[in-house]
């Protein structure tokens, strides 16, 4: 049976992969239990099902783009998107570490970048066109009441063919590395704020940002940057990594931290990640920081982050800034998940949201208006697995 990219899931079946959207109608409107994978980077059994899981990836590519919208299909990956883009003038406001994850299955867990002012990936959408349970091509957009539900929508309303994107003029990006900082005394608020995205790479005692700015940084805090590339893990030799150094270039090649042409390392880990109020973070921060002797045996590195509050009922980012405590733990689930349990734990009193493609154990309770739209779109549950449900999605 295939396996997800980190190897932590067996699915339990493989994938069925039709060639025409029609066919894929067809297919969904048959079969009593369907799944959508993109391309399968969640850590959890989020996309599994014992009885028909579809993958896209053999359904017509198709990129377009006309002004401040591009359209793609239902398979299309950053690492392609980015490129072709960026050939046509334009950009996406904002990409993920890694480039290889589709574009609808990252839409569909909320996956996200950082930058204060950046929202999560699935803010870029602008409309969505969607087979549903019986088998109709439904198009939603913004002015659809149903719209701010649908697109963070887990795979649970239909499968997504179709996105529509909002772009922006292509722009050039100055990354830069900056080492030894410590969280007793960097301003936590002037630090995220300080460039277009910034990132802290953390074991809980050492602290290091990734800088990414649309102009070249002459002082950052009074820190030198790095004096050579650096892997987000210490000692990790950083040829995966995007261009730093402060040399620019374009947008998709240093927002992602990891290159497109080469996969960062062979699914060798798990990865949780928790949202928190931003108002919330030095507190969480501190919480974490008095554990850490707990927690780094199961770590190999955490990230923080920042988005931006957005209005999409699932997005962990709903109606909150927020700030992001990302875990990269080690590839070994027995040893990981009491850890996680900690994790969790610890940040109960922060309100924590976690990431829906990464290793969680308490779901928080889902937006009211999620389950009566899956209902409406899919009255006989054809997309509900075993997850959704486990999870009070449903
Ligand atoms: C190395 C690595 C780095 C990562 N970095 C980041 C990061 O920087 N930021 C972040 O937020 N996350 C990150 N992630 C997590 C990742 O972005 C999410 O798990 C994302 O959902 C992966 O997209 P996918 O296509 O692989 O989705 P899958 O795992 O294949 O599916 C995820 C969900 O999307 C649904 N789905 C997929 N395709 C469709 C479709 N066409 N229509 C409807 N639903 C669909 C599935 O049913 C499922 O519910 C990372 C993961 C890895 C492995």
């Amino acid at each position: 049976m295939p396996t997800n990219w980190a190897g932590n899931i067996t699915f339990q079946t493989g994938t069925t992969q039709p060639e025409t959207v029609d066919e894929l109608r067809e297919l969904v409107s048959g079969r009593r239990k369907v799944r959508v994978i993109g391309s399968g980077h969640s850590f959890n059994t989020i996309a599994d099902s014992a009885d028909t899981i579809v993958s896209l990836d053999r359904l017509p590519y198709e990129m377009d783009v006309s002004g401040d919208q591009a359209t793609i299909s239902g398979n299309v990956r950053y690492s392609t998107l980015g490129p072709w883009l960026h050939g046509n003038g334009r950009a996406l406001r904002n990409m993920a570490s890694l480039p290889h994850i589709s574009v609808a299955g990252s839409v569909a867990t909320a996956t996200h970048g950082s930058g204060v002012t950046n929202g999560n990936l699935a803010t870029a959408v602008s409309a969505l066109e969607l087979v549903t349970a019986d088998g109709d091509l439904i198009t939603l957009d913004r002015s659809d009441a149903r719209f701010a539900g649908a697109v963070v929508g887990l795979g649970a309303l239909g499968v997504v063919v179709r996105l529509t994107l909002d772009v922006v003029p292509a722009f050039d990006v100055w990354q830069y590395v900056y080492e030894g900082l410590s969280f007793d005394t960097l301003d936590f608020d002037a630090v995220m704020s300080s460039a277009y995205s910034v990132s802290l790479f953390t074991d809980w005692s050492d602290v290091r940002a990734w800088v990414k700015a649309t102009e070249p940084v002459p002082d950052w805090f009074g820190l030198r940057p790095a004096d050579g590339p650096r892997h987000p893990l210490p000692g990790v030799p950083a040829e995966f990594c995007t261009q730093q150094g402060g040399v620019p270039g374009p947008w998709f090649e240093r927002l992602p931290h990891f290159r497109p042409d080469f996969m960062p390392s062979a699914g060798e880990e798990l990865q949780s990640e928790f949202m928190i109020p931003k108002a919330y973070a030095p507190a969480a921060i501190e919480a974490l920081r008095g554990a850490g002797d707990r927690i780094r045996p199961a770590l190999q590195i955490s990230e923080i982050r920042t988005v931006a509050p957005d209005d999409l009922w699932l997005s962990p980012m709903f109606e909150r800034e927020t700030v992001c405590l990302h875990f990269t733990w080690i590839a070994d689930t027995a040893q990981v998940m009491p850890v996680v349990e900690l994790v969790e734990e610890l940040l109960e009193p922060y309100e924590p949201r976690p990431h829906w493609g990464k290793v969680f154990t308490r779901a928080p309770r889902p937006h009211p208006g999620f389950a009566s739209l899956a209902r409406e779109l899919d009255p006989k549950g054809v997309f509900a697995n075993d997850f959704l449900i486990r999870n009070g999605l449903l």
